[in-house]
Order: structure tokens, then sequence, then C-alpha cells
């Protein structure tokens, strides 16, 4: 994103916090969705494989991830996943959800990968949280709909 004081490129700061300018010195803090993602207003190339809206460079924290801002879904690119639910989990203080029973997918949703256009795989998120999460094998994208992240970091 760029400064809007002097129009000078921002880089994430504060451990993806917000953004700072290095020429004027000024901050940014975008606004967080519910999975902790703020945006740094970029457009992306790729688009959403739900509802075909362009999709958004993001942060969360200092992953870098590609945002929705239409269904607020997340692609999170090739081995990010991990390390973010590790950051997440391990920062997250409140209260522990409960495993869930995994909840069958509402419908047979095949979404399609965003950057080779295949079909997703819909694998469970192994591990406490149980979310659907679709990804992309040769791509290694990952899709969380909207309060997958939220969900995986809080159980
Ligand atoms: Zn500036
Ligand atoms: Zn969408
Ligand atoms: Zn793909």
């Amino acid at each position: 994103m760029n400064c809007k004081n002097c129009g000078a490129p921002m880089r994430p700061a504060g451990g993806g916090e917000y953004f700072t300018c290095d020429h004027c010195t000024s901050f940014h803090f975008p606004e967080r969705t519910a999975d902790g993602v703020r945006s740094a207003g970029e457009p992306s190339e790729l688009e959403c494989p739900v509802c075909r809206a362009g999709l958004v460079v993001g942060y969360i924290r200092r992953h870098r991830v590609q945002a929705c801002p239409k269904c607020q879904g997340v692609l999170v690119g090739p081995g990010s996943l991990s390390l973010l639910v590790d950051e997440l989990r391990a920062r997250h203080s409140g209260p522990r959800l409960p495993p869930a029973p995994l909840a069958p997918p509402e419908q047979e949703r095949r979404l399609q990968c965003p950057r080779c256009r295949a079909a997703m795989d819909l694998h469970p998120y192994y591990g406490p949280g149980r979310v659907l999460i679709d990804t992309c094998g040769p791509c290694a994208l990952v899709w969380l709909d909207r309060g997958e992240i939220a969900t995986i970091a809080r159980s």
C-alpha cells in the first residue's frame, strides 16, 4: 500500500500490526477482519474462487495473504498456513474452544483454484479446529472461508 501522506510505498511493521512509511515516518493501522486480516489495499492478480471478486493483498500479522473483500475468505500461500496457525495459537490468550465435531459441508462445493483453474481438494484440517479447507496441491494454495482461521487459532 502507499502512504496517504506522501505516496511512498509503506511496509508492514510491528509484526504486521500496522504499516509504516519510511519516507515521512507516518503510520497506518488498517482495520482487521474477523480472521485478523489487515488489507494492504493492493489488488492481487487472482480472483476469489467463491464469489469471483478480485482478491486484495493483506497481512495476518507478518504473513502475506490474499483476501476477498466481498466474502472475506482468505487465500494462503505455500507453507504459510502451518506457520500462521502456530503463531496465532501461541498468541491466543482467550478461552480455547472445545474441539467441535466436523460439520458436513453445506453443499457439494467444488472450488476452482484461482491460479491454475483445476478443481481444488476439500480436506479436513487435522488438529483441533476441525474445519474443511480447500487446497490446490500443485499450487500449494489453501483457501479458508471467513471465520475459519479464527476457528483454527482458537481451538
Ligand atoms: Zn509517507
Ligand atoms: Zn469472495
Ligand atoms: Zn492450482
